[in-house]
């Protein structure tokens, strides 16, 4: 895999890095950025809690 062939997910510059699961640039911003797309720290525990509840359905 060349990662100069692939492009920053953030900013469009060229990709110097893959890294959470995400092609970025050399940028600290970007590489946030993957971060926090990926969940941050918590990871998709994180995510789940801040999903909005879906209280369709319960209105028959
Ligand atoms: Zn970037």
């Amino acid at each position: 895999m060349n990662i100069e062939e692939y492009d920053c997910q953030f900013c469009g510059k060229k990709a110097k890095q893959y890294c959470f699961a995400a092609f970025v640039c050399g940028s600290e911003e970007c590489i946030d950025k993957a971060r926090e797309e990926r969940g941050g720290p918590g990871g998709h525990m994180k995510k789940k809690r801040t999903e909005p509840i879906n209280i369709e359905g319960n209105d028959k």
